[in-house]
């Protein structure tokens, strides 16, 4: 449940494989002017964490209780 780590860091789309708390599967990420939003395609777990970027990526924080 810690943050994912991405070293895409140039990418405002990009995907994170077994980014999906629910099932493990690949998260998809997009990143826009309002924050980001996550969609898993295999559960279709939509989510709206928070993102971090630091010097050797962008980290992908979903808050706790946002499950679901
Ligand atoms: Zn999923």
């Amino acid at each position: 449940m810690g943050p994912e780590h991405v070293t895409e860091a140039e990418s405002r789309d990009f995907a994170l494989e077994k980014g999906c708390l629910l099932c493990g599967g690949e998260l998809q990420v997009r990143v826009g002017p309002t924050g980001a939003g996550t969609f898993c395609g295999r559960c279709h777990w939509i989510s709206r964490p928070h993102m971090h970027r630091t010097d050797d990526g962008i980290h992908v924080v979903h808050p706790a209780g946002l499950v679901g």
